[in-house]
């Protein structure tokens, strides 16, 4: 099992459960070292369209003024339960390259960010990374992750193989082809040159049985992963991605680790938070 994990929500996201302090007494409870808490940022209604902004659930995400209070929790927690456990700081946000500035200010509040790719700006839309990937809008994803990693604001790109939620071929059909291929080597490219961690995400298992009607995940992708562990100089960490403190250390995740272990994937047991 993992005993430090980066990857983690609050019910100020909308769709998890929990408060900060809920997560940090399950993480000491699992015998946690560190624990990073990433819930995901506001993303303003100005970045898109009203439509766009629907289409891609961005009004769950945490408000601008609940960001000093959600700060706050996090101080307290360190306080409480520094000693037992180290607590970072980091929000989860996505990337769109002209709201730069707006990431900067996130970054500047705490110890890291993590980059997730939930939609991004193809050709002036701003589609979405569950159902609007095929082999030809692909490349809008993969150049929002590498502008994204090129930034230096991210220490983790997590679930970077999202993209094959519901990736199309020239055919309609779901299959990692010769696009996926180029797309992961150039994510773990990038990767390496910036320093980034690619992360395999525990919560593609509960999304694959939600929204996927196969025995296969949806993510964490094996083909992906089978090209990026020829990559030795990657950095790869496991994410629980919690929605709730008892993701921290569940059976997704016990499956993840076997998963890493079977396919021969080299794991960092921490991750490194650079201090800018
Ligand atoms: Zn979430
Ligand atoms: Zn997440």
């Amino acid at each position: 099992m993992i005993k430090n994990n980066y990857h983690t929500h609050t019910a100020y996201c909308h769709h998890a459960v929990g408060n900060v302090e809920d997560y940090v007494v399950a993480a000491i409870r699992y015998g946690f070292e560190e624990l990073g808490m990433s819930d995901h940022a506001p993303i303003l209604e100005n970045f898109m369209t009203k439509s766009e902004y629907d289409k891609n659930w961005c009004y769950q995400n945490m408000k601008s003024d609940i960001v000093p209070i959600y700060l706050n929790e996090i101080e307290q927690a360190r306080w409480k339960y520094g000693r037992q456990i180290h607590i970072y700081s980091g929000f989860e946000t996505e990337f769109l390259p002209e709201q730069i500035e707006f990431y900067r200010e996130l970054k500047s509040k705490v110890d890291y960010l993590n980059l997730g790719i939930h939609y991004f700006r193809y050709k002036g839309k701003i589609l979405n990374s569950f159902s609007e990937v095929n082999y030809n809008t692909l490349n809008g994803y993969v150049e929002t992750a590498i502008m994204g990693m090129k930034t230096g604001l991210f220490t983790t790109f997590v679930h970077p193989d999202l993209f094959m939620f519901q990736y199309q071929n020239v055919f309609g059909k779901r299959e990692f082809d010769s696009y996926c291929i180029e797309a992961t080597k150039r994510i773990c490219e990038t990767a390496i040159e910036c320093g980034v961690y690619l992360e395999v995400n525990a919560n593609g298992l509960r999304n694959s049985v939600v929204y996927g009607d196969s025995e296969e995940w949806l993510y964490p992708y094996r083909d992906f992963w089978n090209i990026a562990k020829e990559y030795k100089e990657l950095k790869i960490i496991i994410g629980a991605d919690a929605h709730n403190p008892l993701h921290l250390a569940n059976e997704d995740v016990e499956m993840i680790c076997r998963f890493c272990e079977e396919l021969g994937l080299n794991i960092e047991d921490r991750m490194e938070v650079k201090s800018v």
